[in-house]
């Protein structure tokens, strides 16, 4: 059996290596850190779990890239998708994140009353095919 060697724990490392185990070779792979996941892991501190950094999930609609490559590794359905993504406090403003680009974008007028808050998300959306469409998760 051929054999792979990959390195790093994060998001790329594990999926490759699923992809690589799925086609039938060996594989190992090599983390320095002590947790799984890198810049998409978690760490716990004063009992409190927090996300190293990616804090959710997009293009994980059906049909999107994300959706399809899970969905070839049959894990579609070890996730939960989350109407509210997350809740942004800045100072006495809270702007909830909804999976609706509609409703963020309202939550975001309320906050910080803009008419170029649509046309940066719409833009954005445009360029990005997936940003603030796809679906919020939490594994
Ligand atoms: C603050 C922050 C917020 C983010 N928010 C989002 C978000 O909301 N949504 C989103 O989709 N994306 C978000 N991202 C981006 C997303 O986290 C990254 O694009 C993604 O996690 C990168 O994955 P990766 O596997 O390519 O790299 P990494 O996650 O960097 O993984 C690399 C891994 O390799 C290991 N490594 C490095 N060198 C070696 C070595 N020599 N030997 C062994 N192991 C090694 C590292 O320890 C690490 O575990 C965010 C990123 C940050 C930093």
């Amino acid at each position: 059996m051929k054999k792979i060697a990959v390195v790093g724990a994060g998001i790329g490392g594990v999926l490759s290596a699923a992809f690589f185990r799925k086609k039938g070779y060996h594989v190992d792979v090599f983390e320095k850190s002590n947790n799984l996941g890198g810049c998409s892991g978690s760490f716990v501190k004063n009992r409190r779990i927090y996300n190293a950094g990616a804090t959710t999930f997009a293009g994980i609609k059906e049909g999107y890239l994300i959706h399809k490559m899970l969905d070839q590794l049959n894990i579609t359905n070890d996730f939960e998708i989350l109407q509210e993504a997350m809740i942004i406090h800045i100072g006495d403003k809270r702007i909830v994140r909804h999976m609706d680009l509609e409703r963020t974008i309202e939550e975001i007028n309320k906050a910080y009353p803009s008419k170029k808050t649509r046309t940066f998300l719409e833009r954005s959306k445009g360029y990005n095919g997936v940003f603030l469409e796809g679906q919020y998760t939490s594994f």
